[in-house]
């Protein structure tokens, strides 16, 4: 506290050097920001503490934000006074669940945030008589998986990442049996979430309304999900999975063969699941994925007429039939789908990003002239020079894909139900962490994007690019959302406590 004497004799006036409570409520002398959470005994880690940057490290050690402080809640009530304290001593608070964003978005983006880490929740519970899993908000897609087929042989379409958290579904997820069943954020049916008031409630279709749609595609600027509730799938035990490897002898032929995949890809059937995939050498590529119709016979009637066009042939193939976890773990590219539930430590440095493409305007030849050009041309150098990188092409739209309906746009406050392709542009940087190679990693993958993107084209959210301007974010990631979005927030948020450069703003 600053005495400050007023001038002409008047009583001396006590100042606060603390901040001003938002909340209205006075505060006890000399109360901080760390004495009210220990007042609500909320287990915290500060910036003294020895394991705080351990804690605090992003699963992509590119960014490297630094919390105020990192919460770790065991109770909801927890997950409260931390958001009422924030709140009152105007910090931006986030949830970190799975900590996989692309952008570093779960510790704030930024330094400074206030970061209530959700790994204690993550219990997973099937309803055999709702058929819904109840899953807390920091739990792990491959322990969710495993968990629900061993409970129930239920199943969720998600992503491939058995480490990724629950910030999948809250912008979106897409899994490879996502355009038979739907996003992740589909499956959502009912959450229990703390709001920027530090309360608990329930949001559903129909209760709290607009908070569930907003919360669907773009949670991290309405909310702390602290529990969700999903529909679920009996899961097929036999799913085809395929894939075609091709080394196109030039650019015109890769782009051939990407034409003739496009055209199929078009009105195949939502059963299919197929992604095209370039690695660091130039235009050769893999095209694969899983087919969760009935019969390897069914997919050959509906694959073989595409490969009878596809010329030069494939030099190599894989194709055999699996069961639900086994074709989980292809995906993956691992052997368990086992996460650890709490102390996850496990890192990378690397850049993505992301180009959505509409079902009405499929790419043009001269499109994947450019792309296949810039793989061809600046491919090979960029891998030599440290930088190897993937783009995946995966299908979204097409057919009756699930992913694509119209109505959806109603249902969740995901931007890009005109959906074709979603191409993920990635490297990883094994020369270190130097500006120099950061700055080379964001032009060559820009560079990429530069040369297919149009200008009704979009991003996806989960596959966050930091280096673009808020405005440029809000727009690409959210489409046609963003206006009822800024709305729910200036409702829900209009002081921004949920916040971080590529949130939602409230509408004026
Ligand atoms: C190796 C890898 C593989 C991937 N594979 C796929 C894939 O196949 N398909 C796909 O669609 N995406 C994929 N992704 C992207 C992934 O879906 C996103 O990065 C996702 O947002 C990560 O969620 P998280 O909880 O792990 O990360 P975090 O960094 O913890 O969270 C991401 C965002 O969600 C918020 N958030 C997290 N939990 C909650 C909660 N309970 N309540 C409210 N907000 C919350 C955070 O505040 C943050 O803003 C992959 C990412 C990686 C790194």
């Amino acid at each position: 506290m600053v005495r400050v004497s007023i001038l002409l004799g008047l009583a001396p006036v006590l100042v606060s050097a603390t901040p001003v409570p938002a909340d209205g409520f006075s505060l006890a002398p000399r109360e901080t920001f760390v004495d009210c959470l220990s007042a609500g005994k909320v287990p915290m880690v500060l910036q003294s503490a020895a394991n705080f940057n351990q804690l605090s490290s992003a699963y992509n050690l590119r960014l490297r934000p630094r919390p105020l402080v990192v919460t770790l809640p065991t109770t909801t009530t927890h997950v409260s006074d931390t958001v009422k304290c924030a709140k009152r001593y105007r910090h931006k608070v986030s949830a970190r669940g799975g900590g996989h964003s692309y952008s570093a978005q779960g510790l704030g983006g930024i330094d400074g945030s206030v970061v209530i880490d959700l790994q204690n929740f993550h219990s997973v519970k099937y309803d055999p008589k709702t058929q819904l899993a109840e899953v807390g908000g920091g739990a792990r897609l491959g322990n969710i998986a495993r968990q629900l087929y061993d409970q129930g042989k239920r199943g969720i379409p998600h992503g491939t990442c058995p480490a990724v958290g629950m910030g999948h579904p809250s912008l979106g997820g897409f899994g490879i049996s996502s355009r038979n069943w739907g996003l992740m954020v589909d499956q959502i049916v009912q959450v229990q979430v703390v709001t920027a008031d530090g309360s608990l409630k329930l949001a559903k279709k129909g209760y709290n309304g607009d908070l569930f749609w907003a919360l669907k595609g773009a949670a991290p600027s309405f909310g702390i999900i602290t529990k969700f509730w999903f529909k679920t799938y009996s899961v097929p035990e036999s799913i085809v999975n395929y894939s075609y490897r091709f080394q196109p002898r030039s650019v015109s032929e890769a782009v051939d063969l990407f034409m003739k995949i496009q055209t199929f890809a078009r009105t195949a059937p939502k059963e299919l699941g197929l992604g095209v995939s370039l690695w660091g050498s130039g235009v050769n590529f893999e095209l694969s994925g899983a087919y969760y119709g009935k019969t390897q016979q069914q997919f050959n009637t509906l694959f073989q007429p595409l490969l009878n066009q596809l010329t030069p042939a494939p030099t190599s193939s894989t194709l055999d039939t699996r069961g639900w976890i086994d074709t989980l773990l292809r995906f993956a590219g691992s052997n368990t789908l086992s996460v650890p539930e709490t102390g996850y430590n496990e890192h990378t440095t690397f850049f993505a990003k992301s180009l959505v493409t509409s079902n009405r305007a499929p790419i043009e030849r001269k499109g994947m002239e450019n792309f296949f050009n810039y793989a061809a041309n600046q491919g090979p150098g960029a891998a030599n020079q440290g930088l190897p990188w993937f783009v995946i092409i995966n299908l979204y739209g097409g057919g009756n894909s699930a992913i694509t309906q119209e109505p959806l746009l109603k249902e969740s406050s995901y931007g890009h139900r005109d959906t074709l392709w979603n191409f993920q542009f990635y490297t990883t940087m094994s020369n270190g962490l130097s500006t120099q190679s950061n700055t080379a990693a964001i032009n060559f993958l820009n560079g990429f994007d530069k040369v297919v993107r149009r200008s009704g084209d979009f991003s996806y959210v989960n596959y966050a690019d930091p280096t673009y301007t808020r405005s440029t974010a809000q727009r690409l990631y959210y489409g046609k959302q963003l206006t009822q979005l800024s709305l729910v927030k200036k409702k829900w948020d209009k002081d921004q406590v949920f916040w971080y450069p590529q949130s939602i703003d409230p509408a004026r």
